[in-house]
């Protein structure tokens, strides 16, 4: 069905990478109600169910307007009964019973709270809350067995909390840049995730790091994390060698997605001086090295100091995938998610943050670009600016 003698009603595509979503839309009202849904769905380990919720949610943000009546949403794809019913009741009541519900019960609080620690997924927090623990507190009233991340977790939880700023993340990329170019001269590096599609804050910051001599990158992060922990930078970091072989691994897709790129999760040591310091515009990265006093290990309190934890991911790719390494750690999650599915459902190719694999010509797609990796999909290019899916 569609609209007829309206010029101006545009048809809603119905995979999110063949559509623009800007940052700021007008529908928050709804897709925030849409995303607990989804959010519980994946508490409960639902993923189907969650990620129909997220495309729902996904196809209100590409909308031009406001949703004002049900009738708005005919002709859009993505919207199941169960979206339809919460969005009509949004719109009749101003609120869904069942998203308030949702939002007020104990295990989607503790489910949030728990997997808001770093180094803790849904499983863990789902065994926790079953065996009565609530809050981050719990686990250490109780003494639970931890990992290194997650006891860097709770150590920096209420840093970790706090939306890290994009001046932060400015004053975070010299850093990194000063760190990769000490190591390896002509590295180029490049910010990835939220802050390349132009989000305000984030969760954390992400970075690829590239060399235009193919080679050249290999084992170069523990260069760099020696580089950081030398000048007292790190809190936390744990590295995963590269463990991509395109014979073995072939065209198959591997498992959540995961890509293969040596790479670093890490708690940066942030100096608050330094940020005050490039928001006056005068930054110079001396002023953010050198951390300063030993902490010790309790939880740390950013008010009392003049440091604050921050989560920063690095990732390196071979020159020869870096587009594709560049298009995968863009994001979001969910135009990524699409991304792959639109290649294997529509194109019967296989997509991944290493390559392209066109299963109809048995050949890996070469590309130096995202632009040429959107055109031998058959997609119009989209902005990272536009990917807020
Ligand atoms: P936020 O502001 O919350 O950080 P974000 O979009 O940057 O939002 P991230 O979780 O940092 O979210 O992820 C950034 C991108 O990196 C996403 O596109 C995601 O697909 C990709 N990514 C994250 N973790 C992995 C991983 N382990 N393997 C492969 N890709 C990943
Ligand atoms: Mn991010
Ligand atoms: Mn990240």
């Amino acid at each position: 069905p569609k609209p007829n003698g309206d010029p101006s009603a545009m048809q809603m595509k119905s995979y999110a990478c063949q559509r623009r979503t800007p940052l700021k839309h007008h529908n928050s009202f709804l897709t925030e109600a849409l995303e607990i849904l989804s959010q519980n769905a994946e508490y409960n380990d639902n993923e189907g169910r969650s990620v129909a919720f997220r495309r729902a949610a996904s196809v209100l943000k590409a909308l031009p307007h406001r949703v004002k009546t049900i009738e708005d949403l005919r002709c859009l794809p993505c919207l199941g009964d169960h979206s339809q019913r919460v969005i009509k009741e949004i719109l009749e009541d101003g609120s869904s019973r069942e998203v308030e519900s949702t939002r007020q019960s104990e295990q989607f609080q503790t489910m949030k709270a728990l997997t808001g620690i770093f180094g803790v997924g849904v499983r863990t927090a789902d065994r926790w809350f079953r065996e009565g623990l609530r809050s981050p507190d719990d686990l250490i009233r109780t003494g639970q067995q931890l990992n290194r991340a997650q006891q860097a977790g709770l150590q920096y939880y209420d840093d970790l909390q706090k939306p890290v700023t994009k001046a932060e993340a400015d004053v975070i990329s010299d850093i990194v840049e000063k760190a990769v170019h000490a190591v390896l001269p002509g590295a180029e590096i490049q910010l990835m995730g939220g802050f390349r599609r132009g989000k305000e804050v984030g969760h954390d910051v992400d970075f690829l790091i590239t060399h235009p001599e193919e080679g050249k990158e290999e084992g170069l992060m523990p260069k760099i994390t020696n580089w950081l922990e030398e000048q007292g930078l790190l809190l936390y970091q744990k590295t995963t060698r590269n463990s991509y072989l395109e014979k073995m691994d072939g065209p198959a897709r591997p498992p959540n997605n995961m890509d293969r790129f040596e790479r670093c999760f890490s708690i940066f040591k942030l100096q608050k001086s330094a940020v005050r310091c490039k928001s006056n515009s005068t930054a110079s990265v001396e002023d953010v090295s050198r951390g300063g006093e030993n902490e010790r290990p309790s939880e740390h309190h950013s008010e009392e100091s003049g440091w604050r934890a921050v989560r920063v991911d690095l990732v390196v790719s071979p020159y020869s995938q870096f587009a594709f390494a560049t298009l995968g750690w863009t994001g979001s999650k969910l135009f990524e998610r699409e991304l792959r599915r639109w290649a294997g459902q529509e194109k019967h190719m296989s997509l991944s943050s290493h390559a392209l694999y066109d299963s109809k010509q048995n050949l890996y797609l070469r590309a130096k670009t995202e632009e040429e990796i959107f055109a031998y999909l058959g997609l119009e290019f989209i902005p990272p600016s536009e990917r807020n899916a």
